[in-house]
């Protein structure tokens, strides 16, 4: 396994209390293989992929427990300059929004050679030819020409490929993609989506998509891990999610219809709101907006049963789910 978390605990200390962010995540992914990790916001999806990349850096945020075990090595054991080496020429990480990630006054050009000049001590000369390189791959159109524009100038569709180019850059074994298509408008998505999908097959790299919206994953995902108020939920290969939820969660998350004139929000199907991480509700934690909660949800905390060799539900009543 390329990257496996297991047991993942994750606080933040606010001035209300303990925010628990994280709560016991495990998952992994391998080589050439893609996880969507879904959720809304507050699930604890992105949290997680900061301590993997070991940039939790709000200053109350605190890991409590676990492993971040990356070829077979405790990353959460490493020290911050070896942490570092890892960051950006082992895994890289895309964030949403590209224009607060990249500088707005030093041209893409220089950006992208930076990369090879400061990690691989590259002339600037050679540096911008691979910019150029680069560019290309993520199919920038003139890139020899624009390689010298600011990130102003692009369109967000475009900057987002930047982002991508810059994550590719060292040819990390793992990326990890923080909602890489929300801010775009639909067709554009699809098209950075297929783009990252094409690059990963291609570099056999283990991917980690992180998103709301299952609609975004379904062509691109092997595995989906569903979160839930800092937990998993459900892990399951992309088909078996599609063809049965075996958690209600899951299933709300399927039902929820996108809708153009939502983008950007997040989802609205399922009524209620997510809880306070200040204060999880006992039991399931999906108990008060769940449609086939009862008594025992409201007291017993499930595990994550196993459905099946390959897939996990933390669901009491995850067969009545995966057959109603
Ligand atoms: Fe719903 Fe109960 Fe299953 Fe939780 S354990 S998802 S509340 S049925
Ligand atoms: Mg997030």
């Amino acid at each position: 396994m390329l990257l496996e978390v297991r047991d993942l605990h994750v606080e933040f200390r606010t001035r209300d209390g303990v925010a628990k962010a994280v709560n016991g995540v495990s998952y992994g992914v391998d080589a050439g293989e893609t996880l969507a990790v879904l959720g809304e916001s507050g699930s604890g999806k992105s949290v997680t992929a900061q301590a993997v990349m070991g940039i939790l850096d709000i200053p109350p945020g605190r890991i409590t427990g676990g492993e971040v075990l990356f070829n077979g090595r405790d990353l959460l054991k490493l020290k911050e300059d070896e942490r570092r080496k890892v960051r950006g020429a082992e895994m890289a990480m895309i964030f949403q929004d590209a224009l607060s990630s990249l500088n707005p006054v030093i041209s893409v050009g220089d950006q992208l050679a930076e990369m090879f000049t400061v990690h691989r001590g590259m002339s600037r000369k050679d540096g911008r030819a691979r910019a150029v390189e680069l560019m290309d791959r993520v199919r920038i159109p003139a890139a020899r020409e624009r390689v010298r524009q600011y990130p102003h100038q692009f369109s967000g569709g475009m900057r987002q490929r930047i982002m991508i180019a810059m994550a590719l850059a060292l040819e990390p074994a793992l990326i990890i993609a923080d909602e890489p298509t929300t801010a775009l408008d639909v067709t554009v998505q699809a098209q950075v989506m297929e783009l990252l999908a094409e690059l990963q097959r291609e570099l056999h790299m283990g991917l980690i998509l992180i998103t709301h919206d299952l609609g975004v994953v379904a062509d691109v995902a092997d595995r989906i891990a569903v979160m839930y108020a800092g937990r998993i939920v459900e892990s399951a290969p992309v088909h078996d999610i599609y063809k049965a939820p075996a958690h209600p969660y899951t299933r709300g998350l399927l039902d929820s219809i996108p809708r153009l004139d939502l983008k950007g929000q997040e989802l609205y199907a399922i009524k209620g709101l997510p809880p306070s991480l200040l204060n999880i509700p006992p039991g399931c934690a999906f108990h008060p907006r769940c449609p086939l909660a009862r008594d025992v949800c409201r007291t017993d905390e499930p595990p994550l049963y196993e459905v099946s060799r390959t897939r996990g539900s933390a669901c009491h009543f995850w067969r009545e789910c995966l057959h109603g």
